[in-house]
């Protein structure tokens, strides 16, 4: 049986910006943590000033205050192929995940699901054949009184699995950083994606700086290898760092030009934004 990947944002830090600004407020503030409450309680610091002064602050580097905010999201219809890459962050996220010792799957009827690219190559009833006939060989050695933390080692990377996780913010966009880059698993990008939607539900001044790490709200270049760069679908709207580096020294040894008559005519000419 096929099933689909749902996330679903569970619960949250209660005021996510009011929690940032208090953390962030505290840093640079000689008020106490008490006065800077006060404040806030009692509207002399509106919504829309602690708003912008969060989103100031996200765009530095100072990120230990994303820590103290939290997201706990359900996640369905995952495969294993992905829960084994999704554990591998250790760092601000806790995770627990549907085990296959204490769930039998009743008659060898596992759930799973099928990449595109295999569909594509029209081989999706092949796998599916492969799987049924995986499931009824589980159910047998389950009948034979095989215990399910032994039978289970016939199922292949394809079943779904199911998680509840939470997630600081400071690790959410770490991960948004490396699992929506198009070097990502497309199972993964998937549900970082169906993470980030979820988050600019409730708090869209802080699920914008969920990108992949090339983003303008992000490192803005790319890190990948060059050549990886190149192939990538976004790749031309984001330099790679090798092209900033080689502009950077370029400049360093004047080798850049002067602007030109033929510049100032491009300026003179066209319709420049904000101008
Ligand atoms: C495109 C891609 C391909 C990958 N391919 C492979 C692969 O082929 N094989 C493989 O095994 N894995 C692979 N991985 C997984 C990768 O190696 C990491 O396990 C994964 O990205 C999670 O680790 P992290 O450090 O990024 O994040 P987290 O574990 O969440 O850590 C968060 C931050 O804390 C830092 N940190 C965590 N622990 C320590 C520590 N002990 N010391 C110092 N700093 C620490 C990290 O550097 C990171 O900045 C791949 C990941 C990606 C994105």
């Amino acid at each position: 049986m096929t099933v689909p990947i749902q996330v679903t944002l569970i619960e949250h830090t209660p005021e996510p910006i009011r929690s940032l600004y208090m953390a962030y407020r505290v840093c640079y503030s000689a008020l106490t943590p008490q006065q800077v409450l006060e404040r806030v309680e009692d509207e002399r610091i509106s919504e829309e000033k602690m708003t912008a002064f969060v989103e100031e602050r996200l765009k530095t580097g100072h990120v230990s205050p994303l820590e103290q905010v939290h997201f706990e999201f359900g996640i369905s219809g995952v495969s294993r192929a992905f829960s084994h890459q999704f554990v591998r962050h250790r760092i601000g996220i806790s995770f627990e995940q549907q085990s296959q010792r204490y769930v039998t799957y009743r008659g060898g009827d596992f759930p799973y699901s099928v990449p595109k690219t295999v569909e594509a190559a029209g081989m999706a009833s092949d796998m599916e054949e492969l799987f049924r006939q995986s499931g009824d060989l589980y159910e047998r050695m389950v009948q034979a009184g095989v215990p399910a933390e032994d039978a289970r080692f016939l199922l292949p990377n394809a079943t779904s699995t199911n998680f509840k996780i939470t997630v600081n913010f400071a690790s959410l966009l770490h991960i948004a950083d490396l699992r929506l880059c198009t070097r990502a698993q497309w199972e993964f990008r998937r549900v970082v994606a169906l993470m980030r939607a979820e988050v600019m539900r409730v708090v869209p001044e802080m699920g914008r700086f969920l990108q992949p790490k090339c983003g303008e709200l992000r490192m803005g270049y790319c890190d990948e290898d060059y050549e990886a760069w190149k192939a990538c679908p976004i790749g031309r709207k984001r330099p790679h760092k090798q092209e900033l580096f080689q502009l950077y020294n370029a400049y360093r040894k004047g080798e850049l030009d002067d602007l030109d008559q033929d510049d100032f005519a491009i300026i003179e000419s066209q319709m420049i934004e904000g101008g």
